[in-house]
C-alpha cells in the first residue's frame, strides 16, 4: 500500500531497545520489521532494575500488569559498605512509587525481554532471524539496510545493534571506551541461598574500594540474583585477557561477610567487560537513527541502560503519533525532535554514571568522606534521582534539572 514497500520501518537488532522501538512504532499503526543476527530472539545476564521512568512507560504499553507478575517489587534500595557492611543510605521504595507515581521493580531480563517480544507478535512486528546487518544507504524517500542474503528499505532504519554498533560509524568514529571493571553475575534458586545473612525483599548494593556487590531477588522470590563487579589489575597492566574468574576472589577479599559468603555462587563462566562510549550528541543522519545502546552505552552504575533504549522508543513513537497525518509521516521532523532531546538526556546519564561508579569505588580517606555524605543524606530527599525517575522528557524544556536546590544560580540564562 505504501509505495510499494512492504514495512514502514526497519529495526536493525532485536534486544530490548529494538523490540520496544518495534511495538512502539506499531502501536502507531506503522509496518515494522526487527532483523536481528542471532538464530533466536533472547537475552542472557539475570536481574534488570527498572525504574518508574520506564514502568511508567511500560503501563502505557499495557504490559505493566504483565511485567509485575513476572517480577519482584522491593521494598528499599540499601547502600552499604562492601568492607565493614555498614548501611549508607536507601530509598524507600514504596515512597518512590508514591512520589513518581510508578513502581520500582525488578525482573529477569529474559522476562522482560520475552514481554515485549510476545507483545511485538500480538501487534504483527514481523521478526527475522539470522540476518547480520553489514552497511546502511540513505534511499529516495528513505534509508537501507544492506545483509548478506539482500536489501531492506524502511522510510525510516532504527538501528539498535548495541555497544558495537554498526550503524554508530556513520555518525561518529569514536570506540567503546573500557573502563577496566568487569561484572560476574548469577542467578540461582533462592533455596541456595536461604541460609545466607541477606535482606531478601530489598535490593542491596555494597560499595567498596574498586569493586561492588549487588543482590536482589528475583521471580516472586523465587530466585536469588547477584552481580559482583571489580577492577581488573590485568587489565590495568595492559593484559589481553583480563577479568578473569582468579582476580573475582582477590578483588573482594576485603569485604565483609555477607559479601563474601555470596561470592561461591556466582557464574564462573561468564563475565561481562565494562565499557561505555563518549556521549555524542547527533544520532540522526538522513532517515537513518541510532537508538538504545548503539547511541549511548552507560557504564551501568545508574542502572538505566536498558531503560533509555525504552524511553528512546516511546519518545520517538509519540513524535510519530502527535502528527496530524493522513497515512505518511513527517519522518524528518520526528527524527529531528528525537535528536533535539534523547541525545541532551542520556549525556546527562553517561556521564552521571561514571562519576556514580569512581564515588562508590573510593578507598582511603576518600571512602570514609564518601560514607560520611551518604550517611548525611536524607533518606526522602529526591533531588539526585527527580531527573532520572520523573516522566521522561518529549522536548528539552521539559528535561528537569539534574539538582533542583542548586538551580537558583545558574538559570539566568
Ligand atoms: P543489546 O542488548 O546489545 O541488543 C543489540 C541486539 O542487536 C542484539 O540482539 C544483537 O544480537 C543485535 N545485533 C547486533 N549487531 C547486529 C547486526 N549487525 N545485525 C543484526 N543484529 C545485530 N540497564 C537497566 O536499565 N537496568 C539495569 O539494572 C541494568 N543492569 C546492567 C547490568 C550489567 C552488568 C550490564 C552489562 C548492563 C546493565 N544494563 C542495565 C544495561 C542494559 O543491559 C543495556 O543498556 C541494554 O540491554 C541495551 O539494549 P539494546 O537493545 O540497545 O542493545
Amino acid at each position: 500500500a505504501h509505495d510499494g514497500h512492504d514495512v514502514d520501518v526497519v529495526v536493525v537488532g532485536g534486544g530490548i531497545g529494538g523490540l520496544a522501538n518495534a511495538l512502539a512504532l506499531t502501536r502507531k499503526g506503522l509496518r515494522v520489521r526487527v532483523l536481528e543476527q542471532a538464530h533466536e530472539f533472547g537475552e542472557v545476564g539475570a536481574g534488570l532494575q527498572i525504574a518508574p521512568n520506564c514502568t511508567r512507560i511500560l503501563d502505557q504499553w499495557g504490559l505493566l500488569d504483565e511485567v509485575k507478575s513476572l517480577g519482584v517489587l522491593p521494598e528499599n534500595i540499601l547502600m552499604k559498605d562492601a568492607i565493614d557492611g555498614g548501611v549508607l543510605t536507601s530509598l524507600d521504595l514504596s515512597d518512590v512509587e508514591r512520589r513518581y507515581g510508578f513502581p520500582y521493580m525488578v525482573i529477569h531480563r529474559s522476562d522482560l525481554h520475552g514481554t515485549l517480544l510476545r507483545a511485538c507478535r500480538r501487534a504483527g512486528v514481523d521478526l527475522v532471524n539470522d540476518v547480520t546487518v553489514t552497511a546502511y544507504e540513505q534511499a529516495e524517500g528513505g534509508a537501507v539496510a544492506v545483509h548478506a542474503g539482500g536489501r531492506e528499505f524502511g522510510e525510516i532504519v532504527l538501528a539498535a545493534d548495541g555497544l558495537r554498533s554498526v550503524a554508530r560509524r556513520i555518525v561518529s568514529d569514536d570506540e567503546p571506551v573500557s573502563s577496566a571493571y568487569v561484572a560476574y553475575r548469577s542467578a540461582v534458586p533462592f533455596e541456595k541461598v536461604a541460609d545466607l545473612d541477606l535482606h531478601p525483599k530489598d535490593v542491596v548494593v555494597y560499595i567498596g574500594p574498586r569493586c561492588h556487590f549487588v543482590q536482589y531477588s528475583l521471580r516472586h522470590g523465587e530466585m536469588f540474583n547477584q552481580v559482583a563487579v571489580f577492577e581488573s589489575p590485568k587489565a590495568l597492566a595492559g593484559e589481553e585477557d583480563w577479568g578473569t574468574p582468579d582476580e573475582l576472589d582477590g578483588a573482594f577479599a576485603a569485604a565483609c561477610d555477607q559479601v563474601r559468603a555470596g561470592l561461591p555462587l556466582m557464574w564462573r563462566d561468564r563475565r561481562w567487560r565494562m565499557y561505555d562510549r563518549e556521549p555524542i550528541m547527533d544520532w540522526v543522519r538522513g532517515r537513518i537513527a541510532l537508538t538504545g545502546d548503539a547511541a549511548h552505552p552507560p557504564l551501568q552504575y545508574l542502572a538505566q541502560g536498558a531503560i533509555m533504549a525504552i524511553e528512546d522508543a516511546w519518545v520517538l513513537s509519540e513524535h510519530v503519533g502527535a502528527q496530524d497525518r493522513t497515512g505518511s509521516v513527517d519522518w524528518d521532523a520526528a527524527l529531528a525532535a528525537y535528536n533535539a532531546v534523547r541525545p541532551q538526556h542520556c549525556r546527562r546519564v553517561l556521564t552521571t554514571a561514571r562519576a556514580w561508579g569512581n564515588l562508590w569505588h573510593h578507598d582511603g580517606e576518600k571512602r570514609e568522606w564518601r560514607n560520611a555524605v551518604l550517611r548525611d543524606r536524607d533518606v526522602y530527599d529526591y533531588s539526585y534521582v527527580d531527573w532520572l525517575f520523573g516522566p521522561t522528557a518529549l522536548t528539552p524544556d521539559q528535561l528537569s534539572p539534574m539538582f533542583p536546590q542548586y538551580a537558583g544560580d545558574d538559570t539566568q540564562a
